[in-house]
């Protein structure tokens, strides 16, 4: 039978990006604490997360500056009818750097190799046997499987290529949407990483959670044949499902019965639209330092969660737009009309921050969606 661990100050379930930051932000800002971080895989995982620099606020940038492994001044989108260059600085971090960071933050032997199999305030029981107990556990195990959220999808596959005599893009296009749309919106996003690597994603906001690697893979083929790329290598692939939300309550997904911590996508904190989780998981990392040594920390951490499950149902209600009101062909006119609003309202939008103005404006002209799918929509909405 394997040993107990000693007991630790933090111990953190799950090194992926909520719970790397964690681990980070403890290690630079409480270095009198010892933090150990639960993960069964590489810390960081197979990643690449980008964010726009509006999505940060400027005293929590010290936190991703030492990750961002690209960036770009600018960023393009194109529909069918309207393209438009972004003047927003756009940065990617990649799994690799957060492990690597975490690594060199976290004194020797302060990962655990291992998987929690049972999670609890103030212990885990871990897979390989011993018990790890901590004055607070902070569970950052991710997604799970949302069984209590009405939904969408986002659904992609990602593969980063090197193209002989290079690709020619200069800055991200976060939405090319001139392809073929099938399964819901189509856009393929690009981020070219240097003169001969580009990351191409192709990305369906879909009814169903379903993702046909293969298909997707072929529809990438043909969307760099048509560039004339000659690809060389395919050196990274990711895929993902992320949810968009249309309805979901906050109680069933952290009942108030459960008094463990929690960050990240495990606490519901991720923009009902774009399912991003960046943004944030930044700012609640950010804060972690001062608060973990309150003794009500899940009950700060679950309000704090529930305010911005509440600050989501805007960004619900544009998902039940987009899905119940728009015909899937034609969804790509929902983000094409959005993508012709203020550069500021654009870049609050990502962030999870809309004013009052945003939302009115977001919501007047000529809507994008039949008028009459659009009201019935509102009607059906939950507006909790
Ligand atoms: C391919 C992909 C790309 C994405 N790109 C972006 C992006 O560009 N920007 C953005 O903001 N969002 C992005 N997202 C959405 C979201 O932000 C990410 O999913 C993000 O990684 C979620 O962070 P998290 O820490 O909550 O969960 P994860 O990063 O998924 O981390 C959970 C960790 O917990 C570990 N774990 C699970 N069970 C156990 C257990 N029992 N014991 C111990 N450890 C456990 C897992 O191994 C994993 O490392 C992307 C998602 C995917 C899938």
């Amino acid at each position: 039978m394997t040993a107990d661990l000693p007991r630790c100050d933090i111990a953190i379930v799950g090194g992926g990006l909520a719970g790397g930051l964690a681990a980070l932000a403890l290690a630079a800002k409480r270095p009198d604490l010892d933090v150990r971080l639960v993960e069964p895989g590489s810390v960081g995982g197979n990643h690449i997360w980008s964010f726009f620099d509006s999505d940060i606020a400027r005293g929590d940038r010290w936190l991703v500056a030492p990750l961002v492994r690209h960036h770009w001044g600018q960023y393009d989108v194109a529909f069918p009818s309207h393209r438009r260059t972004m003047r927003m600085g756009y940065k990617s971090i990649t799994g690799e750097a957060l492990a690597e960071a975490v690594a060199a933050a976290l004194p020797e032997g302060c990962i655990v190799a291992d998987k929690a199999k049972h999670v609890a305030p103030d212990h885990i029981l871990l897979a390989r046997g011993g018990r790890l107990s901590a004055r607070h556990v902070i569970d950052a195990r991710g997604a799970g499987k949302f069984p209590t959220l009405d939904c969408g999808w986002q659904k992609f596959v990602g593969q980063a290529l090197t193209i002989r005599g290079g690709h020619g893009v200069a800055h991200p296009v976060v939405m090319d949407a001139r392809v073929e749309q099938l399964d819901g919106y189509r856009f393929v996003y690009l981020l070219p990483f240097d003169d001969e690597t580009i990351f191409v994603e192709d990305t369906y906001y879909s009814d169903s959670a379903d993702l046909d690697v293969a298909a997707v893979r072929e529809r990438i083929a043909g969307y760099v044949a048509a560039r004339q790329w000659d690809v060389a290598a395919v050196t990274r692939e990711e895929t993902g499902v992320l949810p968009v939300v249309i309805a979901g309550d906050f109680e069933r997904m952290w009942p108030a019965s459960d008094r463990t911590a929690r960050i990240g996508v495990r606490a519901g904190a991720f923009h009902a639209t774009t399912g991003y989780s960046l943004p944030d998981a930044v700012r609640t990392v950010a804060a972690l330092p001062t608060l973990v040594d309150r003794a009500d920390l899940p009950a700060i951490l679950r309000a704090r969660a529930a305010a911005t499950w509440r600050r989501q149902r805007f960004y619900r209600m544009l998902g039940a737009m987009l899905f119940r009101a728009a015909d899937p062909d034609a969804r790509y006119r929902v983000f094409q009309r959005f993508y012709r609003l203020s550069p500021g309202l654009i870049a609050r939008f990502y962030a999870g921050g809309s004013t009052r103005g945003d939302k009115l404006r977001i919501l007047s002209g000529k809507p994008p969606v039949p008028f009459g799918r659009a009201l019935a929509a509102l009607r059906r909405f939950d507006w909790k």
